[in-house]
């Protein structure tokens, strides 16, 4: 009989590398945790992932049925001190309000104790933390315990090594305007970035310096980096980021694709358990188009589209005359003649265009043959799952790495058409009444879903990568291998 929240078989993990996650609460850095968690524990490791209750919430299907399935892992919930005053059930990146972030942190760096705690009474003893960027505070947690600690970034390698040279080199040392074009030092490729999109990060504002700097201290400090990238897609970058770091970097991506063989409801629920359309739903929906004809549309779990820009987006959607699926994070937010635009939409494309208001099955809706490219906001996990769909991108980056990402996509990997927004759209107060208009939307959505030689150029790239992505993924594989490589080095000593 195994402790609450125990292992069964593997409280006998005998020899076995148990890594502990400490995710990030937030759908963007927790999902991929999860699946690098169980594509460990699918190599022989024994996995304990930490999360608060309502983030625990969101994962607990993938990973019960994972444990059905026989793999050695455990989800643990550590709810937040109450004396931290946030808001009732306010414990995960999407429902804290801004005002609480500081507070927020500060709670979550509170839960080493119960953690480590947990881990000293819970057999297997851990041989590995693997903790995300965000959470420099595990290093006190990896010291205690006696065991090395891994920062996990769900980033490429591009993005991590133009923020690590703009940063080690002060590139933007000097630059009065945050608007300043500036170029990346020590690349070999130029790439030109403006503080305003890349300030790296927590470096918007000062307000967060000390707690840039603390998250910089353990990245330098830790004992390696499992990336969700693939070397074969910027082996310059993956490179170049060991030797900048001078650290062991572990590519192990695309992690989505430990879902490729997955029950269409397990997918849906990947991420959050339940999706605002149901997986056969949908998938009738998507069977009813012809293959790569779809427009999928998503901004992630952060960011949204304002009421006047989900005007314009829907506006360029319709024109575009491509089948889409549209994903609604804040629908509930909008004012009564966004919502009434809406409503009318919905009528005008009935059959043709499907929204979803909510949490959209990503994953089933990509590898969906009628799916032909995604207009997204560059979240590091949605260009990857597009990379791993052989899908073209519309780039529409907001804020964090999303820049960067949208360069990787249309300057790297030759798989993007960019719509052109130049400045950070939100972040915390920062909010702008940036809109991009639906004649942009809608070119940005012909070129890339259209025909002509740069459109199948384009597609055709996008193709091999997936490819690559496969091949990455299989036995003899670049990442399979940094995976088994994982498994064996964190092996307990007996
Ligand atoms: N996602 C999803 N359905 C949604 C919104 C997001 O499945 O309706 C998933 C998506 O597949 C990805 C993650 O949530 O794995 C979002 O991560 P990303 O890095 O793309 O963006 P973020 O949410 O961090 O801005």
């Amino acid at each position: 009989q195994a402790a609450p929240g125990g292992l069964g078989d593997a409280d006998d993990a005998g020899g076995r590398a148990h890594f502990v996650f400490v995710p990030l609460m937030a759908q963007g850095h927790l999902i991929p945790a999860v699946d690098t968690a169980l594509l460990l524990a699918t190599h022989g490791a024994v996995c304990t992932i930490a999360a608060t209750p309502a983030t625990a919430a969101r994962v607990r299907p993938t990973v019960d049925s994972a444990r059905r399935s026989g793999l050695q892992i455990r989800l643990v919930e550590f709810p937040l001190d109450p004396a931290a005053g946030l808001p009732d059930g306010a414990d995960n990146m999407d429902n804290v309000p801004p005002e609480h972030v500081g507070s927020y942190f500060a709670a979550v760096a509170r839960l080493r104790e119960p953690i480590e705690s947990y881990l000293r009474a819970h057999a297997p003893f851990p041989t590995c933390v693997v903790s995300d960027f965000i959470h420099p505070w595990t290093t006190v947690l990896a010291a205690n315990l006696g065991v090395p600690r891994l920062s996990f970034f769900s980033m490429c390698a591009f993005c991590l090594l133009c923020q690590h040279n703009v940063e080690r080199f002060g590139a933007y040392e000097g630059v009065a305007d945050d608007n300043e074009p500036v170029v990346v030092p020590g690349l070999e490729k130029r790439v030109v970035v403006t503080r305003s999109q890349a300030p790296g990060f927590f470096r918007e504002s000062p307000a967060w310096k000390e707690f840039a700097d603390y998250i910089e201290r353990a990245r330098a400090e830790a004992d390696g980096v499992i990336v969700n990238t693939f070397e074969e897609m910027e082996p310059e970058y993956v490179a170049g980021y060991a030797a900048a770091r001078k650290m062991k970097v572990w590519a192990v991506g695309p992690v989505s694709l430990y879902h490729q063989q997955r029950a269409a409801t397990l997918l849906a629920a990947r991420g959050c358990a339940t999706a605002a359309i149901e997986a056969g739903e949908c998938l009738r929906w998507l069977d009813g188009k012809d293959p790569g004809s779809v427009v999928y549309v998503s901004f992630g779990s952060i960011a949204y589209a304002g009421a006047k820009q989900a005007v314009e987006l829907g506006l360029g959607l319709e024109a575009s005359g491509h089948p889409f699926i549209w994903v609604l994070r804040n629908a509930d937010e909008y004012d009564a003649a966004a919502r009434e635009f809406l409503g009318e939409l919905e009528a005008r494309v009935a059959g043709r265009g499907l929204l979803v208001r909510g949490w959209a099955p990503q994953l089933l809706i990509l590898s969906h043959a009628a799916v032909g490219g995604f207009v997204t906001h560059c979240g590091w996990n949605s260009t990857l799952e597009a990379v791993a769909a052989g899908l073209p991108v519309v780039t529409w980056p907001h804020f964090t790495d999303q820049f960067l990402n949208e360069k990787m996509a249309v300057e790297v990997l030759g798989i993007g058409v960019s719509v052109g927004v130049k400045e950070r759209l939100i972040y915390q107060a920062v909010e702008k009444e940036i809109v991009v208009g639906r004649g942009v939307v809608e070119a940005a959505v012909r070129s890339v879903m259209g025909g002509g030689e740069e459109a199948e150029e384009r597609r055709r790239r996008a193709r091999a990568l997936a490819a690559k992505a496969r091949v990455a993924m299989q036995k003899g594989g670049s990442s399979h291998g940094n995976l088994l490589d994982l498994v064996e080095r964190f092996k307990a000593v007996s």
